[in-house]
């Protein structure tokens, strides 16, 4: 039996399926896998403005 992942990791160089009952990170109505992809995320649109 497999599960479908409920959503994607929001940090677009990682993506990784976040399936029901995974720990993840919100950030507004984005969802991350790990701490690291949503500091990543931070990073990348501050040096995009
Ligand atoms: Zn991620």
């Amino acid at each position: 039996m497999s599960k479908d992942p409920i959503n994607i990791c929001a940090n677009a160089n990682c993506e990784k399926p976040i399936y029901l009952g995974d720990s993840v990170w919100k950030r507004g109505k984005d969802l991350f896998c790990h701490i690291k992809c949503v500091s990543a995320q931070l990073k990348e649109e501050r040096a995009h403005g």
